[in-house]
């Protein structure tokens, strides 16, 4: 039987294009989601349809899930990658940016959840990974809404994986630490960019893109009676 449908948003860069690359070398077809094209064609990875589509936008990303579904078959995994960073502290924050935090990180997250959970509801199989962060688990001065959205991230994911185990879902959370990516550079005070990017540097970076990517693949290949619930992974010198 051929590998089923994977869709990954936020597959333009960092640990979404990583994903994209672990699951096409496992052989799945694949749906690539994020605003910037040419990066996701860019990685030239074969039956991977890829759709300019911003996350916030329900309909679309719904119909993108409906046009690789009719050419690849059904979804049976989501990565619920697509994310954005911009630390500030509070008092000095443009409340926009708690928007588009709030609309990318969680809002976006679940149009993915209704693009894909219904249909695997239906066949009762499925995997969803919802991609959180250390910020998760824990807030930081600077982050307090970017930390909201991923507690937010935690807390769907509980709901949504007790709702899904009688049909058969598994609902996957990945909670990286820092890692070597774009996400700090839309950071847009000079100074808390400068600190936070000090403090990757003091890393090394961080983790690999490729390693979070390989920790997706290691939950998602587990026997599907198994779920990984969790998995959260740092660098080993973060505190
Ligand atoms: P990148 O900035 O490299 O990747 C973010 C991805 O999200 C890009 O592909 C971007 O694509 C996409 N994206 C952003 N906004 C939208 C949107 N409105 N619609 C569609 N896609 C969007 O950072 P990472 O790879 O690090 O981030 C991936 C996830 O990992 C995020 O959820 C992040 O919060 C999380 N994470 C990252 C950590 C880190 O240290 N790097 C640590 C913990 C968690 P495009 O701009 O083309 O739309």
């Amino acid at each position: 039987m051929g590998k089923s449908l994977t869709v990954i948003t936020g597959a333009s860069s960092g640990i979404g294009a990583a994903t994209a690359r672990a699951f096409s070398g496992s052989g799945h077809p694949l749906l690539l989601l994020a605003r910037r094209m040419e990066r996701m064609q860019q990685l030239e990875l074969p039956n991977a349809m890829c759709r300019a589509v911003d996350v916030t936008d329900r309909s679309a990303v719904t119909a993108a899930v409906k046009e690789a579904e009719d050419t690849y078959g059904p979804a049976d995994v989501l990565v619920n990658n697509a994310g954005v960073m911009l630390n500030n502290p509070a008092a000095a924050q443009d409340p926009d940016e708690w928007d588009r935090m709030i609309d990318i990180n969680i809002r976006g997250l679940l149009n993915g959840v209704h693009a894909v959970l219904p249909g695997m509801t239906e066949r009762q199989h499925g995997t969803i990974v919802n991609v959180s962060s250390i910020a998760g688990r824990k807030s930081f001065p600077g982050s307090a809404v970017y930390s909201g959205t991923k507690h937010a991230v935690h807390a769907a994911s509980e709901a949504i994986r007790a709702e899904a185990a009688p049909s058969n879902v598994r609902v996957i959370v990945i909670s990286p630490g820092f890692v070597d990516t774009e996400l700090s550079s839309h950071i847009t005070d000079p100074e808390v960019r400068a600190n936070y990017q000090a403090a990757e540097a003091a890393l090394e970076g961080g983790l690999s893109a490729t390693t979070v990517a390989d920790a997706i693949l290691y939950a998602y290949r587990q026997p599907h009676t198994v779920c990984i619930r969790e998995i959260a992974l740092a660098a080993t010198g973060q505190t």
